[in-house]
């Protein structure tokens, strides 16, 4: 049988061992997808000893391991080298190669509203998330990129790397409609349960109709959502991100196309 699974710490709350196990079940490939909850301190040993002995044959890799995994690979994708991380690895004869399908998991999601070329692209946050939707965004020639954050000072090194603007969240109490974008994107926890009750971003302040896509997943309609939904603004829901990265993955691993709506209809029954 062949192993799979998630790297991360903590890993109990993913929904992707439910994904692949479905998918392997429905296509009768003997394989199966387990979590490894490795603390930092077991990564190293882990890379060495478990991967290469079990054998692990694909990991999606998590919080807080999606760069700190990355000199443990033989290969690293140029797409994943750009973003600076890994969410993905394939154990081909112990030759680890790393990949990073969020970026995809963005641009197909995306792709269901809006193409990203000539557009102008916000991203709230500034972390793992929001540097593949900046890779997305720039990959596809967007016309300009704002990244909003807490701390401008602190993700200098952002702007660098993807030559957008990157600037505070703008004044809450703010009335002006003076924000001119064509996409904006949450790319941080805000608004993820417990604290549904929350939005990263005053959608008063947006000129005209933008789309609003939030890759929190849990609840599917946020605050954030719900808010532009009322203004009449499309949305993207998040579990659109983690399922056309999960059908990458997939397919990366195994050779074959993944059978999507099954994999659609197991997480949807889940996040209900
Ligand atoms: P990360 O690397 O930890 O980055 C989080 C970013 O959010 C950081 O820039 C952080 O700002 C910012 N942030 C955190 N709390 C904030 C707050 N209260 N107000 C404003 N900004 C805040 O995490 P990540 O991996 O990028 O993931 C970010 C989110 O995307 C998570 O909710 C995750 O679940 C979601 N996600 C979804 C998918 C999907 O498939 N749908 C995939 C990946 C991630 P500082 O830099 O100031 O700390």
């Amino acid at each position: 049988m062949d192993i799979y699974g998630i790297l991360g710490f903590p890993v109990g709350h993913s929904l992707s061992p439910l994904l692949h196990n479905k998918a392997f079940k429905n296509l009768g490939i003997n394989a199966e997808y387990d979590y490894f909850e490795i603390s930092p301190d077991r990564l190293k040993y882990f890379f060495s000893n478990e991967v290469i002995n079990l054998p692990i044959k694909g990991l999606s890799v998590t919080i807080p391991h999606k760069i700190s995994c990355m000199e443990f690979l033989d290969e690293i994708s140029e797409s994943a080298q750009k973003i600076g991380a890994v969410n993905t690895i394939k154990n081909e004869n112990n030759k680890l190669i790393g990949e990073n399908f969020d970026w995809i998991g963005v641009r197909d999601s995306v792709l269901e509203e809006i193409d990203f070329k000539n557009k102008r692209v916000g991203i709230c946050g500034a972390g793992g998330a929001a540097r593949a939707a900046t890779f997305a965004a720039s990959h596809a020639a967007c016309s300009e990129l704002i990244i909003f954050v807490r701390d401008p000072q602190k993700h200098q090194k952002f702007a660098t790397d993807f030559n957008c603007k990157v600037l505070n969240f703008p004044d809450l109490n703010s009335k002006a409609k003076s924000i001119e974008i064509d996409i904006l994107i949450n790319a941080t926890p805000v608004g993820m349960y417990p604290e549904i009750n929350l939005s990263p971003f005053n959608l008063d302040l947006l000129a005209g109709k933008p789309i609003i896509f939030d890759m929190v997943y849990k609840p599917l309609q946020t605050k954030m959502l719900q808010e532009a939904k009322a203004k009449g603004f499309k949305t993207i829901t998040g579990e659109k991100m983690l399922l056309n990265q999960a059908y990458k993955q997939f397919e990366f691993w195994t050779g074959m196309p993944s059978p999507k709506e099954i994999m659609k209809k197991e997480l949807l029954k889940n996040l209900q």
